[in-house]
C-alpha cells in the first residue's frame, strides 16, 4: 500500500531531522566554558593570567592559565572602551573579534522546527483521512458502501403495506434486469427516483429491496456524508461515488436523507453554505452528465421533499417522485405479518386487532411493537406472543412522548370519520364542486384526517357559486359533528379559519356581496409591507365595517345551514361512509360513488 510506505518514510525523515538538530546542539555545547563575572575577567587581565581572548557581540570567550592548566572561560561583555588598551598592556597573546554568526544557526534551527511541525501536521492529517474511510484512501473519496448482494438480501416481500409504491418501482427493477428490452424501442428511464414520505415508512428498506430485486451493484450513502467542514470535500465525494458506480454499471446509487445536501440553496438567512452548495452542484452535474442509457439510477430518499432545491426536481433529474405513505389499516396488517414471521405467535392471535388499534403507526413503529411484544411475552415465559402482549407494547409506545399525539381513541376515530364524511358528502352533493378523490382518517401531521378533492382542470377564475360551494364543503365537517353527536369539537378549527378567510375575501376583495356591492375594500398590501402604514386605517367608514361583518356572518351562516340540510337529507349515506372509514380508514372515489348512488336509489 503506497500510503503506508509514504507514512513510514515520512516518519523516518521526521525522526532523522530531530536527531540531527539535537546532535548539533550537543556538539555545540561540548566545550564547557567556565562562566566568570566581568570583574574577575578584568582582575585576571590585570594579573596577566589571560592568554587568548575572542570578543563577539555581548560575549567574551578566552583562556586563562591557572598554574599549568589552561581553562576556557566566558563572560558577558560590558561596555568597556578601555578593554583593548588594557589587553595590550596585559600582553594578551592573541585577541580577536567575531561577527555575530548566530543568525545562520538560528535560522537553521527555526526552519528545522517549522519543518518538523509541517511534517507532524501532515502525518496526523493523513492518519485521520485514512481512518475516515476504511477502504477509501483519500479525504475526498466517497464513503459509500457497496452492498453485498448475497448477504441478507432484502426483497419486495419484506416491504409491506405500500403496494402502489412497489408497483411504481417494479418497472425500474425490470429495466435494470434487462436494459436491452427497454433500449430497443428508444425508451428512457428516469435517472433519478425520489422516495419521499414520513420517517419510518420504509424508504430505506424499499431502496434496499430494489437492489435485491434487480441484482445489480448498489451503492449506499447518506446525504450527511457529503456535508463536511471543508469546502469541496463533499463535491469530490459525490464525484468519486459516481465514478465508482459507472465502473460497475448497471448500478444503483442510493443517497439516503437527501435533504441534508439537497436543501434549497437560498433558504439560509444571510450568506450561503458554500460547502453544501458545491456538493449539490456537483450532484446536479453528475445527474446531467450521465446518459439515461448508462444504466445508473440514482435513488434519493427524504422526509422533507418540501425543502429540496427546485433544481433537483427539474425534468431529467429526480423526475420520478414516489410517495411512501403512512400505511392504512390493511397495510398495517401486512407489515405486522411480515415482522411477526420472526417471532412465535400464540395460537389464534389475530393481528388485525392490532392493526385496528394502531392508526397512524408507520412500519418502523410496527416493527418495534412486534419486537417489544415478543420481549414482554418471553419475560412472562409464555409459549407464544399473544394479543395482550401487543396491546401492552402499543401502550408502552404511546406513552412515549413523541407518539402521544398519534393515537386516537375509538370515540375520536368515530368523530373524525363523521367529520370527514361530512366534508365529502357535501362536496359530492353540490353540483360543480371538485370531485372527491379520497377520504382518509389516517392522521397526517397535525390533521387527524383529510378529504382530498382534485379539480378536473386548472382554473384561473373562480365563480361566486364555486366559492360558496367551497364554504359549504368546509362547513360540512362541523355540520356532521353537530348532526350526529349533538356536540362539537375543536377539530374544525382549521376549517373555520379558512371559511372566515374566504368569506371576508368575498366581501372585501371580490365584491361578491350584494349589500356592499362591487367594491374592493382591500388596501394595497405593499404599503403595509413597507411599514409606512402601521397605523392602518380601514379606508372605509365604521358603518361599512359593520356591514362587512354582517355580510361575512350572513354568508357563513347560510352556507352552514345548507351543509346541514344536505347532510340530514342523506343521513344514511353519511352513516355508510363514516362506517366504512372507521373500518378501513380510507375510502376512495369509486367507493364513495357507490355509497352515494345507493343512497340516491334508496331515497
Ligand atoms: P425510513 O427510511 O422511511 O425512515 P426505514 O426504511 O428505515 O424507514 O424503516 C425502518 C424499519 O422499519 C425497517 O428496517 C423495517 O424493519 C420497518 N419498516 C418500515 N416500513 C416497513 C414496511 N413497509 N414493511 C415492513 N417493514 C417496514
Ligand atoms: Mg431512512
Ligand atoms: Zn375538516
Amino acid at each position: 500500500m503506497p500510503l503506508k510506505k509514504n507514512l513510514r518514510q515520512m516518519f523516518f525523515w521526521v525522526l532523522a531531522f530531530t536527531l540531527l538538530i539535537a546532535m548539533y546542539q550537543n556538539v555545540k555545547s561540548v566545550p564547557r566554558e567556565k562562566q566568570i563575572p566581568y570583574s574577575e575577567f578584568k582582575a585576571k587581565l590585570k594579573a596577566k593570567e589571560i592568554s587568548t581572548v575572542l570578543i563577539s557581540p555581548g560575549l567574551i570567550k578566552g583562556e586563562f592559565k591557572e598554574g599549568d592548566k589552561k581553562i576556557s572561560f566566558k563572560t558577558i561583555s560590558l561596555s568597556d572602551p578601555k578593554l583593548i588598551e588594557d589587553m595590550e598592556t596585559a600582553g594578551v597573546g592573541s585577541f580577536s573579534g567575531e561577527a555575530d554568526k548566530s543568525w545562520i544557526t538560528s535560522l537553521l534551527l527555526n526552519v528545522g522546527w517549522i519543518l518538523i511541525f509541517v511534517f507532524l501536521w501532515w502525518f496526523l492529517f493523513m492518519r485521520q483521512a485514512q481512518m475516515g474511510g476504511k477502504q477509501a484512501m483519500g479525504f475526498g473519496k466517497s464513503k459509500a458502501k457497496q452492498q453485498d448482494l448475497k448477504k441478507q438480501k432484502v426483497t419486495f416481500k419484506d416491504v409491506a403495506g405500500c403496494e402502489e409504491t412497489k408497483e411504481e418501482l417494479s418497472d425500474i427493477v425490470d429495466y435494470l434486469k434487462n436494459p436491452k428490452k427497454y433500449r430497443r424501442l428508444g425508451g428512457e428511464l428516469p435517472k433519478g427516483v425520489l422516495l419521499y414520505g414520513p420517517p419510518g415508512t420504509g424508504k430505506t428498506l424499499l431502496a434496499r429491496a430494489i437492489a435485491g430485486e434487480a441484482g445489480v451493484p448498489f451503492f449506499t450513502s447518506s446525504g450527511s456524508e457529503f456535508v463536511e467542514m471543508f469546502v469541496g470535500v463533499g463535491a469530490s465525494r459525490v464525484r468519486d461515488l459516481f465514478e465508482r458506480a459507472k465502473k460497475s454499471a448497471p448500478a444503483i446509487v442510493f443517497v439516503d436523507e437527501l435533504d441534508a445536501v439537497g436543501r434549497s440553496r437560498f433558504a439560509g438567512i444571510g450568506g450561503g453554505h458554500d460547502e453544501r452548495e458545491q456538493t449539490l452542484n456537483q450532484m446536479l452535474v453528475e445527474l446531467d452528465g450521465f446518459e439515461a442509457n448508462e444504466g445508473i439510477i440514482l435513488i434519493g430518499a427524504t422526509n422533507r421533499p418540501d425543502v429540496l432545491d427546485t433544481a433537483l426536481l427539474r425534468p431529467g433529474r429526480f423526475d420520478r417522485r414516489i410517495n411512501v405513505p403512512v400505511p392504512d389499516i390493511q397495510g398495517r396488517l401486512e407489515i405486522l405479518k411480515v415482522h411477526s414471521k420472526k417471532v412465535k405467535l400464540a395460537e389464534g392471535t389475530d393481528l388485525s386487532v392490532i392493526a385496528r388499534h394502531t392508526p397512524g403507526f408507520v412500519g418502523a413503529d410496527l416493527a418495534n411493537i412486534v419486537n417489544e411484544a415478543a420481549i414482554l411475552a418471553s419475560k412472562k415465559d409464555k409459549k407464544g406472543v399473544e394479543v395482550g402482549d401487543f396491546e401492552e407494547a402499543i401502550e408502552k409506545m404511546i406513552a412515549g412522548p413523541q407518539r402521544r399525539s398519534r393515537i386516537i381513541s375509538d370515540r375520536e376515530k368515530k368523530i373524525v370519520a363523521y367529520h370527514e364524511a361530512g366534508h365529502a358528502l357535501v362536496a359530492r352533493s353540490l353540483p360543480g364542486s371538485d370531485p372527491v378523490h379520497k377520504i382518509s382518517i389516517i392522521p397526517r401531521g397535525p390533521a387527524l384526517g383529510y378529504t382530498l378533492q382534485l379539480p378536473l382542470e386548472d382554473k384561473y377564475l373562480t365563480s361566486k357559486t364555486e366559492i360558496l360551494n367551497k364554504l359549504c364543503v368546509l362547513l360540512g365537517g362541523r355540520a356532521a359533528e353537530e348532526l350526529v353527536f349533538s356536540e362539537i369539537t375543536t377539530g374544525a378549527q382549521d376549517d373555520l379559519s379558512k371559511v372566515t378567510n374566504y368569506a371576508q375575501k368575498m366581501v372585501l376583495e371580490f365584491g361578491m356581496s350584494d349589500k356592499i356591492g362591487p367594491i374592493s375594500l382591500k388596501k394595497d398590501e405593499a404599503e403595509v409591507f413597507l411599514g409606512r402604514d402601521i397605523m392602518r386605517q380601514p379606508g372605509y367608514s365604521n358603518e361599512t365595517a359593520k356591514n362587512v361583518d354582517d355580510e361575512v356572518t350572513r354568508i357563513v351562516a347560510e352556507c352552514h345551514v345548507k351543509a346541514r340540510e344536505i347532510l340530514s337529507s342523506s343521513r344514511s349515506v353519511l352513516d355508510a361512509i363514516a362506517a366504512r372509514l372507521i373500518e378501513k380508514e380510507v375510502v376512495d372515489a369509486s367507493e364513495m360513488e357507490a355509497f352515494f348512488s345507493a343512497g340516491k336509489s334508496a331515497a
